[in-house]
């Protein structure tokens, strides 16, 4: 008897697990983000959001995982652990032709869904620690960021262009960004590079503290921006007044990416479709749900994209009549 009633909720449980009300089998799908103050994490909580209060209807259940960030996501979506992540323009180039992380295997499985905000490289340094230029980093405490971020790349980029050796001319740390906000204010680092939408908390949260810090441009850069087509020049908007404690009161000059959301060819259409559906055709509902996303349009939303889309995507877009 106690077996039988053991095996029934067993039963039950499968059930529940897998069906909704309406009949259709629930699928779980994770949208692999960055740090919980970054604009990943809230993006992504946006995206899971429009998705979930239609459940019943599409038999989705989305959630969000906090991650090392763009290079992270795209090898997690690859491999199948996660089913959407969000990554940086570049990142996804990289990836799709098989360079940096992914140096001569061009990862021909990815696909990207459509693109998010602008992202700019940002480089905050303490006002006592005397940079105000990519040469002043030169013998300084920086963070570059963690080996599955997307902005180690633009860090390393960057330092190259302006002839710094990270190993030979730094004192270099491997952080997460999240971290960073906290490192500078104890006097453990002088600078951090993130790229990242504005605004975010890390940065307000960098700002905010006893130790006063700006952001150092990022000039000299019309060499990398020739070689590499997914990087354009772009302002740190800090007279839009997103970090009134900052130090800098005029906007900041720097290079840009776009950040993308991708998945894999592996994923079913049906998923893909519903996902691109709800985030298109409730936009003006959508950018309400973080700052960062204020100025998209479904023009904007189509750039920077390199790997083919998604099958699933692609059918929504022709349907709507953004694709030919
Ligand atoms: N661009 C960062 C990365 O790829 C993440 C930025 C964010 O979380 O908003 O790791």
């Amino acid at each position: 008897m106690k077996r039988i009633f053991v095996a029934a909720i067993c039963l039950g449980l499968l059930v529940g697990c897998s069906r909704t009300e309406s009949g259709p089998k629930r699928k779980f799908v994770t949208i692999g983000t960055g740090g919980v103050t970054g604009v990943y994490y809230p993006v992504g909580g946006a995206i899971s959001k429009m998705i979930n209060r239609k459940s019943a209807e599409y038999g989705i259940r989305a959630s969000v995982e906090s991650t090392g960030g763009s290079v992270y996501n795209i090898n997690a979506v690859l491999t199948g652990d996660i089913e959407f992540g969000v990554a940086q323009s570049d990142r996804q180039y990289q990836a799709w032709h098989g360079e940096a992380d992914w140096d001569g295997t061009p990862q021909k499985n990815l696909r990207s869904v459509f693109s998010l905000h602008p992202e700019i490289v940002t480089l905050v340094a303490a006002d006592d620690s005397g940079i105000q230029s990519l040469a002043d980093l030169k013998g300084k405490r920086v963070n570059i960021g963690n080996p599955g971020s997307g902005h180690r790349g633009n860090a390393l980029h960057i330092l190259a262009a302006a002839g710094i050796d990270p190993d030979k001319d730094l004192r270099a740390e491997s952080l997460k960004a999240a971290e960073a906000p906290k490192m500078v204010q104890d006097d453990r680092i002088d600078a951090f590079f993130y790229t990242v939408g504005h605004p975010a908390g890390t940065i307000q949260e960098a700002t905010s503290g006893k130790r006063k810090v700006h952001f150092v441009p990022i000039v000299g850069m019309e060499a990398l921006l020739e070689k590499h087509p997914y990087y354009a020049t772009a302002i740190i908007p800090v007279e839009d007044k997103l970090y009134p404690m900052a130090s800098s009161t005029k906007n900041v000059v720097s290079i840009g990416v776009v950040t993308t959301f991708v998945t894999s060819s592996t994923v079913s259409d049906d998923v893909v479709y519903a996902v691109v559906k709800e985030v298109f055709e409730n936009l003006d509902e959508f950018k309400k749900l973080h700052p960062a996303l204020g100025n998209l349009s479904h023009a904007s939303m189509r750039e920077g994209l390199t790997a083919p889309l998604h099958s699933g995507a692609e059918r929504y877009y022709r349907e709507a009549g953004i694709l030919e």
